[in-house]
């Protein structure tokens, strides 16, 4: 695996941002000759590896720009932003699917927890806000693990209110 290095970078969406320069995590190969991937977006270049054939994105935000600056609640609302302008009746078609799928989802949370696990404490990887966890029947305890730190806050006062916990 080649040395890294950490970068700034002046976002459009985000303001600057520090990310870290890396080469091909499968093989280590450098990959930074040639033309990058079309799918490329601004200074985040997808390269196609040489040696190995893996696809990756050359550079990654330093994991203390990924919990604030890039949080998930923040990158979806500008990603929803580029969408709707590059193929706004897809997009529009897709989000309809989705909030379908929200209103009439296939099993929520609760009921596979309370199908699946015994009682006691259950973990929610990736927890948002905590939401999710609403109605969980009084013998299970909540608890969670959210990158976003504002999210990961929202949880916690959530599900101390079951004596619970979120990180
Ligand atoms: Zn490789």
């Amino acid at each position: 695996m080649g040395e890294q290095s950490v970068t700034e970078y002046d976002s459009e969406d985000f303001g600057s941002i520090s990310v870290t320069e890396r080469d091909c995590p499968l093989c280590g190969r450098r990959n930074d000759e040639g033309a990058p991937n079309r799918y490329s977006h601004t200074f985040w270049k997808i390269r196609d590896c040489r040696n190995c054939g893996f696809v990756y994105i050359d550079k990654a935000p330093v994991y203390e720009t990924l919990t604030s600056t890039m949080a998930w609640e923040r990158t979806t609302k500008v990603e929803e932003v580029r969408r709707t302008e590059i193929r706004p009746l897809s997009y529009k078609f897709s989000k309809l699917t989705r909030a379908r799928m929200h209103y009439f989802p296939r099993l929520k949370m609760p009921d596979l927890v309370d199908a699946h696990a015994q009682p006691g404490r259950v973990v929610d990887l990736g927890c948002g806000d905590g939401r999710q966890m609403d109605g969980l029947a009084d013998r299970f305890i909540p608890y969670g693990i959210e990158i976003s730190e504002t999210l990961a806050q929202s949880a916690d006062l959530h599900f101390q209110n079951r004596d619970g916990r979120a990180i």
